[in-house]
């Protein structure tokens, strides 16, 4: 027997609710749905999804108010849908321990490689675990190596100082996952750090410089404008 993974989605918009069910039902998932947060809270009490899609505008509660809560208690993957002009909810669910979002509105394609995403990776405060115990991560031609401090392009070292080895790294170990400019900030730097990113644009662009082949249109590193940043996929 297949066991099919379980999704709920917390969602108030019909047409959206529809089209998400219809997108997960047809490749295999088991679909089930929430359309209030006590909905929600009830349902992901008595049947424990292995993920879950969540608005951030529902009618009786703030999404965020639904993370805050389940993250108290548990790591479910938590796939964030929102509004691509409220960049600050985005910020905040991520920072509150959502796992990615997805702008409204978005593809089949791109929800679908973002759910196989999150069900994947079993992911912890520090990381992905499968990712940290191999000990390397790689993506295409760019290789993390965890274990020497090294990242490679094509197997040539790309010759990356401290500061910039650690920020690879850093989102290497959440690779796929958007890192928020203040949890890189905080963990690089030390909760004292303040605000200003200036620093970590600077290193930034001489992380692109070092492994990108062209700095402008980058294939590994991407920028998730007003957000913070990215590192593609295995
Ligand atoms: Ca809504």
């Amino acid at each position: 027997m297949i066991i099919r993974d379980k999704i709920l989605i917390i969602e108030d918009e019909e047409t959206i609710l529809r089209f998400m069910t219809a997108t997960l039902t047809r490749s295999g998932y088991k679909v089930l749905k929430a359309q209030t947060g006590a909905d929600a809270m009830l349902m992901i009490e008595s049947h424990c999804p292995n993920l879950i899609i969540l608005d951030l505008g529902l009618p009786d509660m703030d999404g965020v108010e639904i993370l805050k809560k389940l993250r108290s208690w548990s790591g479910i993957p938590v796939l964030v849908v929102s509004a691509r002009t409220m960049e600050k909810d985005k910020v905040l669910a991520l920072d509150l321990g959502a796992d990615d979002y997805i702008c409204k509105p978005f593809g089949t394609a791109e929800f679908l490689a973002r759910v196989r995403t999150a069900l994947r990776h079993v992911r912890t405060a520090v990381g992905n675990i499968e990712v940290i115990s191999r000990g390397t991560l790689t993506v295409r031609e760019l290789t993390v190596d965890f274990d020497n401090h090294k990242v490679l392009r094509s197997g040539r070292d790309c010759k990356l100082t401290r500061s910039e080895y650690r920020i690879v790294e850093l989102l290497a170990r959440h690779e796929g996952k958007v890192l928020t400019y203040d949890f890189i900030m905080k963990e690089l730097w030390g909760p004292r750090m303040g605000k200003d990113n200036q620093i970590l644009r600077v290193n930034m662009a001489n992380i692109r410089h070092k492994i990108e082949t062209n700095p402008a249109r980058p294939e590994y590193l991407f920028t998730e404008v007003g957000i913070g940043y990215r590192l593609a996929a295995e």
